[in-house]
């Protein structure tokens, strides 16, 4: 005789600071318990961090790696209304931050846009699409290369704008080079460094890194973790945040091939 067996998966909501009755409506599935928090409640969030290269249409002469990095804006449309139909908000690094170390609640279906590079198709592409579905974006910005006033690549009044409409203009480093096996003093450069020229432009306080390329080591962990730099992103993969891997957050990578069905099997993957 056949027997069948149906398993409920019961959810336990946990991420409710001590003291705080409210119930985390709508995200219930994905918070559960994993680390310490300043108020000592250990949590861990599901949110997807997409990340972005460059939005554009390809230059005749583009090779794998351009290829590899680009989504052309109708793929980046299809992308903003699936996300749209299916409901997502996209939120902040500040609002994911807040959710694992204080339980603040963060809307259904939360994922975070990111952008790396500073590329100036962020502002003539991303930025007024983003405005026009409702959504935000983080923007991982070069900031020597915003100082250099390159045209392709976002320019200080061009990063101001962006930062008044709502986005994060965050931190990719001063130059983009490779943060393995350097010393105190370059690392505070790079860092501290671009924070400040961020700040400085924007009006506002950047505490979000991007490291360049993916790459740091124990010595990069100690100084980012020394430094006004609240989480830091990875490109490792993954969907899960703790309050304990707070400088090495992973990512999903989008790439030219990510149609809407590769987005969707990313967003419901682990
Ligand atoms: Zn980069």
């Amino acid at each position: 005789m056949l027997r069948k067996w149906i398993v409920l998966a019961v959810v336990t909501i946990l991420v409710s600071a001590p003291g705080d009755s409210r119930a985390v409506a709508g995200f219930a599935a994905d918070v559960q318990r994993a680390a310490p928090a300043w108020d000592g409640t250990l949590r861990r969030v599901r949110v997807p961090v997409l990340m972005y290269h460059y939005v554009s249409y390809l230059p005749a002469d583009a090779d794998d790696i351009r290829r590899e990095l680009t989504v052309t804006p109708d793929l980046f449309r299809a992308h903003l209304d699936y996300l749209k139909e299916q409901g997502y908000s996209t939120i902040s690094f500040y609002d994911l931050d807040a959710a694992l170390l204080s339980g603040s609640l963060l809307p259904p279906r939360p994922v975070i846009l990111t952008f790396d590079d500073g590329y100036i198709d962020h502002y003539t592409t991303v930025f007024p699409a983003l405005r026009e579905y409702g959504f935000t974006g983080t923007f991982f910005i070069i900031t020597a290369l915003a100082d250099a006033n390159r045209a392709d690549y976002v320019n200080w009044s061009q990063i101001r704008e962006m930062a008044d409409g709502g986005m994060s203009m965050e931190s990719h480093t001063k130059n983009h080079v490779d943060l393995r096996g350097r010393d105190y003093d370059f690392l505070v450069y790079e860092l501290l460094g671009s924070l400040e020229s961020l700040a400085a432009y924007t009006g506002q306080t950047s505490h979000i890194l991007s490291y360049p390329v993916g790459h740091y080591d124990e010595m990069t962990l100690q100084v980012v973790g020394q430094l006004p730099i609240w989480r830091a992103v990875t490109t490792q993969r993954g969907v899960l945040h703790t309050t304990d891997n707070r400088l090495e957050m992973p990512r999903l990578r989008i790439n030219g091939g990510t149609g809407a069905a590769g987005l969707a099997s990313l967003l419901n993957g682990n």
